[in-house]
Formats: structure tokens, sequence, C-alpha cells
């Protein structure tokens, strides 16, 4: 591997210069280690989305429940009080 810098040649897996120190570009490894970066990501970020849906569907059943109570509260009383 050569250096851009100095163009030294180093060990293939050299992460530095071993002339100058310049900090030797791998795209290979770099396109690996990204991926699997962003794989990790994606995962966490599917498990948390899918946490999120799970609480919303609670709250939304929860909410409903209780919105059809007051429906129910509302039109019972309307149908006790409803004829003046
Ligand atoms: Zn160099």
């Amino acid at each position: 591997m050569y250096c851009p810098t100095c163009q030294n040649q180093n060990n293939k897996n050299a992460l530095f210069c071993k002339s100058c120190g310049t900090k030797l570009y791998h795209p290979q490894q770099e396109k690996k280690s990204r991926n699997s970066v962003s794989d990790k990501l994606l995962i966490i970020f599917c498990f948390v989305f899918f946490l999120l849906l799970c609480i919303w569907l609670k709250i939304f059943i929860f909410e409903l429940q209780k919105f059809y109570k007051i429906v129910n509260l509302l039109t019972e009383s309307r149908y006790n009080y409803g004829f003046y």
C-alpha cells in the first residue's frame, strides 16, 4: 500500500504510514464497518419503532375505550334526560 502523501510503501494492513504517519485509506474495510454500523442502527431503529408502535397502539386502544365510555355516558344521559 502506497502512502498518498509521501508515496512510501507500507504493509497492506498498515493503518498509518511508516514514514510520515499519514492515515492510510482502506476503502473495503471502511465500507464493511460502515455497513455493520448502519445495520445495527437499522435494527435498533426498527426495534424502537416497533416499541413505539406497540405503545401507541396501547394508548390508542385505551383512549378509544375511554372515548366509547364517554359516548355511551353521553348517549345514556341524553336518553334519560332527552325528553324534557
Ligand atoms: Zn507517508
